[in-house]
């Protein structure tokens, strides 16, 4: 078998790989922050971030906030934007150095990236895309739950002899801690060798495509194959009470609508309070995006549909003759509540 880098014996500490925007922390990495604090907890060793790219200093004190112990930052022009040559590179130089026992990376296309590419270099293995993290009692060891075989199985997978453990998270599978201003922690400055001859790849051009934040939505219309493509009621309801539109991979494959709003196993994972789901007959793999949701409305033609074992309240009908009514009462209220404004 290949030996790590480095083993157990040496390895030590929990560490993240930590993203941002240019400003502040990404979601996922305020996310990890918050479970990676709770597994070093349960071990009693330090958190460590992972800061690679330019201007980070203000970053790095948010994700002290969040729950590190120390963030290390790597300051270079060829770390930003994220580049798989240059991230590598230096990432696995400060995790040589470092010897990490664990290292989370959140389940981003870059952090995707970097993961797998990483794995090669320090020779160990990769649970990727965990639907849950925890430790093993006994050894300690880092357990990653990951559902397989299109949700037929959930597996719990651990790396015994290699190190770092390493794991992806997706966003929104864990809850953001509540960050405390005046936790104290070290921000180290760490030198960067890199050239643009050691580099394959260079950014030309950037361009950015808002997402459709259907992973920090408050509250979420998911409209499905029942739907037959036509979501104009749906989008009317969710307009009306500010939610976002989400979609089956059903409505994804079949053109209705893009990927960016798909929930579910291979979609988003979404923890709205409230979840209005049209049309959705409830497989595993949708309802594993839904799971954390606070409460779920569903609207089914189908009495015996599996999505009715998640829902909070059940209707059983056309979605066509029952959300026209739902959205004549949202208005209803909207104006009730205009009017009780207008009157204070
Ligand atoms: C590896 C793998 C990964 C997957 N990942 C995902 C994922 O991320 N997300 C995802 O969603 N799926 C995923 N799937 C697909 C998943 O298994 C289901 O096929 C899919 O979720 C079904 O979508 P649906 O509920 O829209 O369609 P259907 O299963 O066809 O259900 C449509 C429902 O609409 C109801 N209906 C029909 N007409 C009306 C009407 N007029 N009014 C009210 N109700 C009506 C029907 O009774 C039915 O229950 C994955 C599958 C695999 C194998």
């Amino acid at each position: 078998m290949t030996e790590s880098r480095y083993g157990p014996t040496e390895a030590s500490g929990v560490w993240l790989h930590l993203e941002y925007d240019g400003e502040k922390l990404e979601g996922v990495s305020r996310e990890l922050l918050g479970k990676g604090r709770e597994l070093a907890d349960g071990l009693r060793v330090p958190v460590t971030g992972m800061l690679l790219g330019t201007a980070l200093v203000s970053v790095a004190r948010e994700a002290i906030a969040y729950g590190a112990d120390r963030v290390l930052m790597a300051q270079h022009p060829l770390l930003d934007p994220y580049t798989t040559d240059a991230h590598a590179r230096v990432a696995s130089q400060l995790i040589g150095d470092g010897k990490p026992d664990i290292l989370l990376l959140g389940a981003t296309p870059n952090g995707r990236d970097l993961a797998g590419r990483l794995a090669v270099r320090l020779r160990t293995g990769l649970t990727a895309d965990c639907t849950d993290l925890g430790l093993e009692q006994e050894s300690g060891l880092l357990l990653g739950e990951v559902v397989g075989f299109g949700g037929g199985i959930v597996a719990s997978i651990k790396c015994e002899q290699h190190r770092p453990q390493m794991a992806t998270v997706r966003p929104g599978v864990f809850a953001e801690p509540a960050p405390d201003e005046a936790r104290q922690g070290a921000v180290e400055d760490v030198a960067v060798d890199l050239s643009d001859r050691d580099l394959r790849v260079r950014v030309v051009e950037r361009s950015v495509q808002r997402s459709a934040g259907i992973t920090d939505a408050e509250l979420l219309v998911v409209g499905g194959a029942g739907t037959g493509g036509d979501f104009a009621l749906l989008e009317e309801l969710a307009s009306l009470i500010g939610a976002e539109l989400g979609v089956t991979r059903v409505a994804v494959d079949a053109g209705w609508a893009s990927h960016e709003r798909q929930v579910g196993q291979t979609g988003y994972v979404t923890r709205p309070r409230l979840t209005l789901v049209c049309g959705v007959s409830g497989a595993q793999q949708f309802t594993v995006g839904i799971d954390q949701a606070e409460v779920v409305l569903a609207v089914n033609a189908d009495g015996e549909a599996p999505i009715f074992d998640r829902a909070d309240y059940s209707v059983v009908g056309d979605l066509f003759e029952v959300l026209p009514a739902m959205i004549e009462e949202a208005r209803a209220a909207l104006q009730e509540k205009e009017t009780a404004g207008a009157l204070a």
